[in-house]
């Protein structure tokens, strides 16, 4: 046997493993330590269907066998940790086809808030500034946690606001190459009406932002079109009725992309 087709042979008997392997913990129960930290932790998860319910089981399952979580500042990774944020990241493709945070590999947790180095362009000058996060996702990169604000967003699944829904939409959006609000859709799903809908609703926010109006989205979606997709996310999940309320249409274009209608489970 030549060493080319040894090599091919063997890259093509590994493939298989994983896939194998992928697909029994898709189809696993959790844990019953793992089920006991996602319904004290994560109260969305006892109001899914069952069907639901069982589809983010396997989800938690292979995120958790899948990406590495590396504490920072001294912050022990139990599986508190894991499988909190793993439930809330996997909620939004509960019902999306074999979709995947495909190039995530890692997250990096803190305990709380935590500093990020920005770097701006000025002119020929780069200048850092510190920013105090909660989280950052990095396109084609890892994800950026706060422990504190994830674990509370779980715990407080209705004031419309939730970092790990917030990052993991973003990393959504990125499947494009860019992180635009404009995530790839299913082929059943207009994109010309997809943008139509966020740019009138995007604008409307700018509008009444500028204006110094309250806003039923959080003001901060009004910074650019993935902060607005982002936070439309969150509101969608956490307080779906104000949202549908709010703007029918945009509503509906989420309901069509995640394959979800969370009025139906509060
Ligand atoms: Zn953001």
């Amino acid at each position: 046997m030549s060493l080319v087709v040894g090599a091919g042979l063997f890259i093509g008997g590994r493939w298989a493993y994983e896939r194998r392997r992928r697909e029994e913990l898709l189809s696993a129960p959790l844990q019953p330590a793992h089920k006991k930290i996602v319904r004290a932790r994560v109260p969305v998860y006892n109001r899914l269907p069952l069907d639901l319910r069982k589809r983010l089981d396997g989800l938690i399952n292979r995120f958790i066998d899948e990406v590495k979580f590396y504490g920072q500042e001294g912050l022990e990774i139990t599986d508190d940790i894991r499988v909190t944020i793993a439930a809330q990241a996997c909620l939004l493709i509960v019902n999306k086809d074999n979709r995947w945070f495909r190039s995530l590999r890692s997250i990096f947790v803190y305990p709380a808030a935590f500093k990020s180095k920005l770097l701006s362009v000025d002119g020929h000058v780069h200048s850092e500034r510190a920013a105090v996060r909660t989280g950052e996702s990095w396109s084609r990169g890892p994800v950026i946690l706060a422990w504190d604000h994830a674990a509370y967003g779980a715990f407080a699944p209705h004031d419309g606001e939730n970092v790990v829904l917030h990052e993991f939409a973003h990393q959504l959006d990125d499947e494009t190459g860019v992180t635009d609000g404009s995530p790839l859709l299913d082929a059943d799903q207009s994109a010309s009406q997809w943008a139509r809908t966020f740019q009138r609703a995007f604008k409307r926010l700018r509008d009444d932002v500028h204006e110094g109006r309250d806003t039923v989205i959080n003001p901060y979606g009004a910074t650019n079109p993935a902060e607005f997709f982002a936070v439309a996310t969150e509101l969608f999940f956490e307080r779906p009725n104000d949202l549908r309320e709010h703007d029918r249409e945009l509503y509906d274009q989420l309901t069509h992309y995640y394959r979800l209608d969370p009025i139906e489970w509060y």
